[in-house]
């Protein structure tokens, strides 16, 4: 099989009631920048990235996947999908310009297609092609209740109907708000309203400064929380080192890490409990397993970030043996072929051939940017 054209996509997804923040975004789209990558034997592979629907940056990451990248494809073996991820990691012209950010991202798009195709190819949902198991248990937690900007009522009322009516047994609630005691308070009422058995993890986006932290980040534990994800800014090793020293409650973090380098510092330096990596952040799927393996060998469970809507990450958790915990974010659900499935709290094992990936003829027409 041979790559034959690559197709960039930008796909908006509207977000839940129009418009969600949390304490360092706000946004009203979700954007999903990708690419088809077409074969000679008739198959397509679909990856995407994970971005807030900013136009003019998705251009560039869909102008890199198809005048960088693609030239490097074209002719291609793509069940090659590691070799192909070391070509184009290594492309000097490319990495000279950016290890990190757009350049990483459309390499992210490119990995997760070659793996879809892969799987395609096999005829088997890409958990089995990496040697998965469907009898694995893969926890759902759910964060489209916690926005900080749902008002106290609105944001209780939703956790309830998620735990009470969907079968959830953990929400996420967004803190960094611009009063420490109000956080604490939505908090409190959230432990109140759900009862001592509903796990709760909280996340500060990078908001806070150390001493911020460790006073109101140390506060959590009285509720009981799960976890305080990215309590200080995304890159800093020793402030989250520190902070790990000072308070009871654990760190979750890695959404905003590029590469396996970076939360081997973090890992190393014990500034991190929950390893958080996103296939769509890193350069894919390739990349994540390093960082999964990485977590795996200290001891710390991965639960990663859903830049996908889960699609992806949902494989990648029946297969690996860190994972047993997945975020779940509705956005892309009425937009995929095959949207990930949750039942009482668990995913359910997809069966269709892929990576999830692959968005609906709707989605390609209607909510297409390119
Ligand atoms: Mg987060």
């Amino acid at each position: 099989m041979k790559i034959t054209r690559l197709e960039p996509f930008i796909l908006h997804a509207p977000v839940t009631r129009g418009g969600i923040a949390d304490s360092t975004h706000s946004l009203t789209h979700w954007g999903a920048p990708g690419v088809a990558i077409h074969t000679d034997a008739g198959l397509t592979g679909y990856g995407f990235s994970g971005t807030h629907a900013h136009l003019a940056t998705d251009r560039l990451i869909a102008d890199c996947i198809l005048n960088s990248y693609g030239p490097l494809l074209l002719g291609e073996d793509p069940g090659e999908v590691r070799a192909l991820w070391e070509k184009l990691h290594k492309h000097s012209p490319i990495y000279w310009v950016g290890r990190s950010g757009i350049t990483h991202l459309a390499l992210g798009a490119i990995d997760i297609a070659l793996w879809d195709l892969k799987a395609k190819e096999a005829g088997l949902p890409l958990w089995k092609l990496l040697g998965g198991s469907a009898a694995k248990r893969v926890e759902a937690y759910n964060t489209d209740g916690g926005w900080l900007n749902w008002p106290l009522e609105t944001m209780v009322s939703d956790c309830k109907r998620l735990i009470e009516e969907e079968g959830y047994r953990a929400v996420k609630l967004k803190v960094g708000g611009p009063s420490p005691n109000e956080d604490l308070k939505r908090v409190e009422a959230v432990r109140r309203a759900l009862g001592p058995s509903i796990r709760i993890m909280t996340d500060a986006n990078g908001r806070w400064s150390l001493p911020q932290a460790i006073q109101t980040a140390g506060r959590l534990v009285d509720f009981d929380v799960t976890w305080i994800e990215e309590p200080i800014y995304f890159d800093d090793v020793e402030g989250h080192r520190r902070l790990a020293e000072t308070i009871r409650t654990p760190i979750a973090l890695g959404e905003q890490l590029y590469t396996a380098s970076h939360f081997r510092d973090f890992i190393h330096a014990g500034a991190v409990h929950y390893v958080q990596p996103d296939a769509v952040r890193l350069a894919g799927i390739t990349e994540f397993w390093q960082v999964a393996e990485m977590a795996y060998g200290s001891s710390l469970p991965v639960a990663p970030h859903v830049g996908d809507m889960a699609q992806v990450h949902q494989h990648l958790c029946f297969a690996h043996p860190a994972c047993s915990l997945l975020e779940y974010i509705p956005w892309l659900r009425d937009w995929m072929e095959h949207p990930a499935h949750i039942e009482d709290g668990y995913y359910v094992a997809p069966e269709a051939p892929g990576a999830g990936t692959t968005p609906t003829r709707r989605a390609l027409e209607e909510i297409n940017r390119i």
